[in-house]
Formats: structure tokens, C-alpha cells, sequence
């Protein structure tokens, strides 16, 4: 009779906890308290200077295909790169649980806008209140190392050469371009 009398409530409160975690962590409005948070914490984070010898590799053009027009596209080596760290990265913010996706075009130098061959970079999130995917566009690994911080709840990164850098001013406005968060300038 006890066992019984236990297993409704019990169910209640399973369903009450699974609706509480249930992306409500990552609403628009609670990350954007947590910028907030970033932004007023004076408690000073301690950088550390990165490796300072590094070797300048020439990579040589990746052929690729213009996803345009088919014709073939030769990207820049460290170009094609970048991108693959950027997807290691963004595989890495998708597994903290955000909704998030990368979108790469190749464009040959007939078809870009730029006059050469380039990858076009689209990176989309949608917060669990949003009913769209905010976008934005960036080759550059160090705004998704930047965000991917943020989103752990970090007050610094690490850039590529392991530097411990801060979540600054600077920073914060990568995190607001990459995700449309707008407490603040
Ligand atoms: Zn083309």
C-alpha cells in the first residue's frame, strides 16, 4: 500500500525535475545573464603568455570543388585549416549541449565576391527560447575558442598558441556577434 501510494508523487517530481533541465539552462535570457555576469565580475582572471616560438608553415592550396558551379577551387592551405579547427571546436560546443551548426561553402574565384577562391563560414545557434537560429559568419578560430569559453561558463581561453587570455571587453563582442546576445554595448 505504501509503495503505491509513493509512486505518483514520485512520477510528479520526476516529470517537475526533467522539465526544469530541459534546455532551460540555455535560454537567450539566462546566457544573456550570464554575459551580464562576465562583464561585472572585477575579480581578475591571471593570463599566461603562449608558446613564443612557433614555425610560419607554407601549406600548399587544397583543391576543392566550387560548390557553385563545380569548377575546381584552390584553397589556401592554412585556410583549410582554420576551418577544420573551427569544426573541432563547434563539434565541441555542440557537445556541451547548444543547438549549433556550421555551414561551409567553397567558392571558386569566378563565383566569390572576392576575386579568389574562399570557404564561407556560416555558424548558426538557437537558445532553447529562441524559435530561430541567430547566424553569423567568421574564419577565425580564436571567435569560436572565445565563445566555446564563454558557454563552459569560463572567464578565459586558450588561443592557439595556449596563451590564457581573458574574457574582455574585446572578447565579450566576438561572444555578441557569434550569438546575438545583447546585454550591454
Ligand atoms: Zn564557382
Amino acid at each position: 500500500m505504501m509503495k503505491k501510494a509513493l509512486a505518483l508523487p514520485a512520477l510528479l517530481l520526476a516529470l517537475i525535475l526533467a522539465g526544469c533541465t530541459n534546455g532551460g539552462e540555455f535560454t537567450r535570457s539566462e546566457m544573456n545573464k550570464k554575459l551580464k555576469a562576465l562583464a561585472n565580475n572585477l575579480i581578475p582572471v591571471i593570463e599566461t603568455p603562449g608558446a613564443m616560438c612557433y614555425s610560419v608553415v607554407m601549406l600548399t592550396p587544397v583543391a576543392c570543388v566550387c560548390d557553385s558551379c563545380g569548377e575546381e577551387a584552390a584553397i589556401d592551405g592554412w585556410v583549410y585549416d582554420s576551418i577544420d579547427t573551427i569544426r573541432t571546436i563547434v563539434s565541441d560546443i555542440k557537445a556541451e549541449g547548444h543547438d549549433v551548426f556550421l555551414e561551409v561553402d567553397t567558392l571558386c574565384e569566378n563565383c566569390s565576391e572576392e576575386g579568389k577562391p574562399v570557404l564561407r563560414v556560416s555558424f548558426g545557434i538557437k537558445f532553447a527560447d529562441d524559435t530561430d537560429y541567430h547566424m553569423s559568419e567568421s574564419t577565425i578560430p580564436s571567435d569560436y575558442r572565445v565563445l566555446l569559453a564563454f558557454l563552459r561558463g569560463e572567464r578565459s581561453y586558450k588561443d592557439e598558441y595556449d596563451a590564457v587570455v581573458a574574457l574582455k571587453e574585446e572578447e565579450r563582442a566576438v561572444i555578441k556577434k557569434m550569438t546575438g546576445l545583447t546585454y550591454g554595448k
